[in-house]
């Protein structure tokens, strides 16, 4: 269905993820901190210093960020709003699109530990956990802005993190959660360790990324391709039926003219000698009357036969949806790999689960049943460690 690497005619609607201020927000301030900029926030505005040496379209100095829509109506050089259709977002949206800047942030092991659902749901506690991390791995988190547009009615924009392993390509959606989360990105000149990904390295994982990018949005797709396509169906069954209208109408006339002309013939054939020239004129006329009428209706005829070709492809173009991915940052994320070990305690019963575990990504591994090998989730918690790790399903079914 891809016509091009960015771009293919689909079509769409739900505005559920759209840039929400918060979105916005985040954005900014990860964009501006990553090129240098600091910020000093309070309630309904921000205060952004850029340094002189900072290499942007933004006017180098102080400016006053307000949140949100309202006062002042119009930017000026020093005070500007932030909301999601304001022209100084969209301004370092365009600068982020060009520039895919690269930052670095660092996940460190201290970090919370993060339980998984299928621990925190069930009867069964936590006394301890101690990760372990065996290797230093490096992800590159990209931010994604996704623009769907269709010349008729349907325009949404949205922003996603997508999270890369450099040396699996291995997606990890929970480590992209993590970045969201997280404001803080050192720019590459800010650092003292250097973003170490080199263009040549990005290049693949970019592609990667664009890839689990459209896959995770497909859904989404598919759901307002289908809504486009009903809209430009009914568009088309509306004009076929006007068509028909006229044709029916054109039918008539048609009938009509016909038998005019069949009076008009008796006239000649019965008239004296003035009506018959009268009727002759008439009749020629009206004979050049139905011809025009009888090809008009011929080729409406046809054109209803084959289904309005052009018409419906100048309707489904007009419904057919534009769809932009743009990465607009780049980050290096590190982040460590090893094993944790969770302490579970139920009752009078300790076990020791070992697990594959990551900073930033929490427990990487499936863990099943003991008992019926289903998965543990969220929905299907841990119930008992008394005889192995076993699932709530199980114990029901007992
Ligand atoms: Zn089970």
């Amino acid at each position: 269905m891809c016509s091009k690497d960015s771009t293919w005619g689909r079509a769409m609607t739900d505005a559920s993820i759209s840039v929400t201020q918060s979105v916005v927000e985040q954005f900014t301030e990860r964009y501006l901190r990553s090129i240098g900029c600091s910020i000093e926030r309070s309630d309904d505005r921000w205060l952004v210093s850029v340094p002189d040496d900072t290499d942007t379209e933004i006017t180098h100095g102080r400016h006053t960020l307000i949140r949100g829509e309202g006062t002042p109506d119009d930017d000026d050089d020093r005070t500007k709003r932030l909301h999601p259709e304001s022209a100084f977002f969209q301004q370092l949206l365009r600068e982020a699109g060009e520039r895919s800047p690269s930052g670095k942030l660092s996940i460190e092991s201290e970090s919370d530990i993060e339980i998984p659902k299928w621990i925190q749901n069930s009867a069964v506690e936590v006394q301890n956990a101690q990760f372990t991390p065996y290797y230093d791995r490096t992800a590159i988190v990209v931010l994604f802005r996704v623009g769907i547009e269709t010349v008729s009615e349907y325009q949404q924009e949205f922003l996603r993190a997508v999270a890369v392993d450099t040396r699996s390509e291995e997606s990890l959606p929970k480590l992209a959660e993590t970045f969201l989360e997280t404001t803080t990105v050192e720019s590459e000149s800010a650092t003292s360790g250097a973003v170490q990904l080199t263009k040549t390295d990005v290049r693949p994982l970019l592609e990667t990324a664009r890839e689990l990018l459209l896959e995770s949005v497909q859904g989404q797709l598919d759901d307002i391709h289908r809504e486009a396509s009903r809209a430009a169906d009914s568009e088309v069954e509306e004009y076929r039926q006007m068509q028909q209208q006229r044709i029916q109408e054109l039918q008539e006339e048609h009938s009509n003219l016909s038998s005019k002309i069949n009076e008009l013939s008796e006239n000649i054939n019965t008239g004296d000698e003035d009506s018959r020239v009268q009727a002759l004129r008439e009749r020629k006329e009206l004979k050049s009357e139905y011809e025009e009428l009888d090809e008009t209706l011929n080729e409406l005829q046809e054109r209803r036969d084959s289904g309005f070709p052009n018409r419906q492809r100048e309707i489904r173009e007009r419904h057919s949806l534009d769809v932009q991915v743009t990465p607009l940052t780049l980050t290096e994320v590190e982040y460590e790999r090893g094993e944790i070990d969770f302490e579970l305690i139920d009752g009078s019963i300790h076990q020791t689960v070992t697990l594959g575990y990551g900073s930033g990504i929490g427990v990487a591994d499936t863990v099943r049943c003991s008992s019926c090998e289903r998965e543990l989730t969220e929905r299907n918690p841990l119930q008992t460690i008394s005889d192995g790790l076993e699932c709530q399903n199980c114990t029901k079914e007992q």
